[in-house]
């Protein structure tokens, strides 16, 4: 059972030299799905009058279903405007990407116990996020410390990316480099986008290398056979 791996991973730190667990934010550490249905629900609140496709479709909008995409769970449920749907659009990306609001994102079920048992074990956690810290620093800060994520307790990293536009396969092999440079034993990884837990598993064939599966972009990447498949972060259930 692929939840013991969890387990295990406690055990493995606490055996490593300087030990590294490396957590993402997005879909793995924390459900972004409230975040993009509250988006939603503000733009229904403002512009559902012109809109009204999108005001009736987002009435069955669950915010319990995690979903990737607003717009593909919108399409799904009918709606055909697509000039509604790209003002939708725009007003969701004027605010998924920004410091206020990440404070609608929850937890993973088992993440912040998890990750605090990895801490307490004597590993080093290591954030690493594609959001940029430029505009979403702040809250990425304020959400890990409300959700109770080991943050100000040493060996404690968090990488975020330097711009919104840098390249992802830049920041990505950045990211590894800095990973390496700690000279610490990489335990574990997690990822929510086979592409980045492929890339882990490349770069870090020793460590375990899980893959959360939650949603994910979509792209079309085979996930490495040798990734550990876990739905969240409960050691048991
Ligand atoms: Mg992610």
């Amino acid at each position: 059972m692929s939840r013991s791996r969890l387990g295990e991973v406690l055990a493995a730190v606490a055996g490593a030299r300087a030990p590294v667990v490396v957590f993402d934010l997005d879909s793995t550490l924390f459900s972004t799905w409230p975040r993009s249905v509250a988006i939603l629900n503000e733009f229904v609140a403002a512009y559902g009058h012109a809109h009204p496709e999108i005001a009736r479709a987002a009435a069955s909008v669950r915010v319990a279903d995690e979903r990737w995409s607003v717009i593909d769970v919108l399409r799904g449920l009918g709606v055909a405007d697509e000039p509604s749907l790209e003002h939708l659009r725009r007003f969701w990306v004027d605010r998924f990407f920004t410091d206020a609001y990440l404070a609608h994102d929850p937890a993973a079920p088992g993440a912040v116990d998890y990750v605090r048992r990895v801490h307490d074990a004597g590993a080093h956690v290591y954030y690493l996020t594609g959001r940029h810290y430029d505009g979403m620093g702040e809250g990425t800060v304020r959400a890990l410390t409300a959700a109770g994520f080991p943050l100000w307790r040493g060996r404690v990293h968090l990488h975020l990316k330097p711009r919104f536009d840098m390249p992802d396969r830049a920041f990505k092999e950045e990211a590894i480099a800095d990973l390496r440079s700690l000279g610490g034993d990489i335990v574990a990884t997690f990822e929510n986008e086979p592409e980045n837990a492929n890339l882990f598993q490349e770069s870090f064939p020793d460590a375990t290398n899980f893959l959360l599966e939650t949603v994910h972009s979509g792209r079309p990447v085979t996930p490495h056979p040798a990734l550990v498949r876990v739905p969240d972060f409960r050691l048991t259930g």
